[in-house]
């Protein structure tokens, strides 16, 4: 616990008052509408901003637990009313910011990074959300608050996560899938951990409907990302990137977007560190859907006038096909304090674009792929223009999506190439061996 610092909750819609924290809190209890942690920004601004930046220089060298955790590590910004028993932590964040120069060169960009938050305990930046809410769950039922478990609605990644803290922490975890709509390896993490894994006849937003129907009763904790102690983890995401560009932004994060508590942590945390003089300007952001999944594209194209929940289409990119966003009000604050702008791709867009970063050197799950594809049409529309710089976040590690690796695009690569998908048979013996080589080194030259 950092003592002095303070949060509550409140209405992101504006309506007064303070809801402390502590409880079981999800929506605002005059209007229904979404809470946020708010910080009390006095106390933080009397630390300055040269203050702020050598002191997570400082805990950036120490690998003391729970200074490891690039979330507890910036907990006076986080959940400062954590005590020290009760963090949950799996070493989540302090996750790499990749340059991709020659993809870079490729846009006439100056600068392209991947900011890799799949590099993490479960392989995706839900557990950076996770280690918040589940610490805050322990803390709350150590302080005698009736709590059973904890639960979510999730398309593969949030479940991995909210099981692994889950475990970590000894809380009964259940979570509820669309069945057949994950993984094989996002299915094995749940059941790995222990958790109780309920697969549902429906689709994501079927799912969602069904936990938050559950949980309703409070005894059951809600660990989706409308839950607002997920957004305050997964907003370290820019801490990290601003630090990482040593105390500067890029001019364009694209960010792939489902649920939309992502783009909105993200966001947040931007506009805090402009707010602690942290940074001196925000980054534009670029929000990445799947095109079968895009109502808040479809809610860009009316000035978010309109918002209609949409029967998501399937789409390589699981992790994303939602068509009911939760976190829809929060993404659009965020949205218009940030110049944002909203693309959607094709299916065969984000294969393409995930094959062609796997060119340069990632191994990029398909939400990265719409994102890299986003990025790629906003460069031929001029929205993002030449010498930019930009970061795109890749949300989940590629190893959890082997079929879409093994079945990628074949055609459609730089030059028109084909690209082999299977490895080379040959018998054992080393003449035939180098002439093959020669050959396939041959055959690169000429693409
Ligand atoms: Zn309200």
């Amino acid at each position: 616990m950092v003592k002095r610092f303070s949060c509550w909750y409140a209405c992101i819609r504006g309506c007064e008052g303070r809801i402390p924290m502590g409880g079981t809190v999800y929506e605002c209890p005059r209007c229904g509408g979404l809470v946020d942690v708010e910080h009390d920004l006095d106390t933080l601004k009397e630390r300055s901003a040269e203050e702020w930046k050598s002191l997570f220089r400082e805990r950036s060298a120490a690998a003391a637990w729970p200074m490891s955790s690039g979330v507890w590590s910036r907990r006076e910004l986080v959940l400062p009313s954590i005590r020290d028993e009760h963090i949950v932590s799996l070493g989540e964040g302090r996750t790499p910011l990749v340059p991709l120069p020659r993809l870079a060169r490729a846009l006439a960009l100056r600068e392209l990074w991947v900011k890799q938050c799949g590099t993490s305990a479960t392989g995706s930046f839900k557990d950076l959300g996770m280690t918040v809410l589940v610490s805050a769950v322990r803390q709350a039922i150590s302080d005698g608050a009736p709590l059973r478990a904890v639960a979510c609605a999730s398309t593969g990644d949030t479940s991995a996560a909210l099981a692994a803290y889950g475990a970590a922490a000894g809380i009964p975890t259940i979570v509820f899938l669309p069945r057949g709509k994950v993984t094989p390896a996002q299915l094995a993490q749940p059941l790995a951990n222990g958790a109780i894994v309920l697969a549902l006849d429906g689709d994501f937003d079927d799912c969602m409907r069904v936990v938050r129907d559950v949980t309703a009763d409070r005894t059951i904790y809600l660990a989706n990302s409308l839950n607002a102690l997920r957004i305050e983890g997964q907003k370290t995401v820019a801490i990290e990137i601003a630090e990482q560009l040593g105390w500067s932004v890029p001019d364009w994060v694209v960010v792939p977007c489902g649920n939309l508590g992502n783009v909105a942590a993200i966001g947040k945390g931007f506009l805090l560190l402009r707010e602690l003089d942290l940074i001196d300007r925000l980054p534009r952001i670029a929000a990445a859907q799947a095109q079968n999944a895009d109502p808040l594209y479809r809610s860009y194209q009316t000035d978010f006038r309109r918002f209609d929940p949409q029967q998501a289409r399937a789409t390589l990119a699981t992790a994303i096909q939602i068509g009911n966003p939760v976190s829809y009000e929060r993404a659009v604050l965020v949205l218009r304090q940030l110049d944002g702008v909203v693309e959607h791709a094709s299916e065969e867009e984000l294969s393409i674009a995930a094959a062609r970063a796997d060119l340069n050197g990632t191994y990029a799950c398909p939400q990265t792929g719409v994102a890299l594809a986003c990025l790629e049409k906003l460069v031929a529309k001029r929205t993002v223009r030449v010498g930019e710089s930009v970061v795109v976040v890749s949300t989940a590690h590629g190893l959890k999506f082997t079929a879409f690796k093994a079945g990628g695009p074949e055609q459609g690569l730089s030059g028109g190439g084909t690209r082999r998908r299977e490895p080379i048979e040959l018998r054992a013996n080393a003449n035939v061996v180098m002439d093959r080589i020669d050959r396939e080194l041959a055959g690169l030259g000429r693409e």
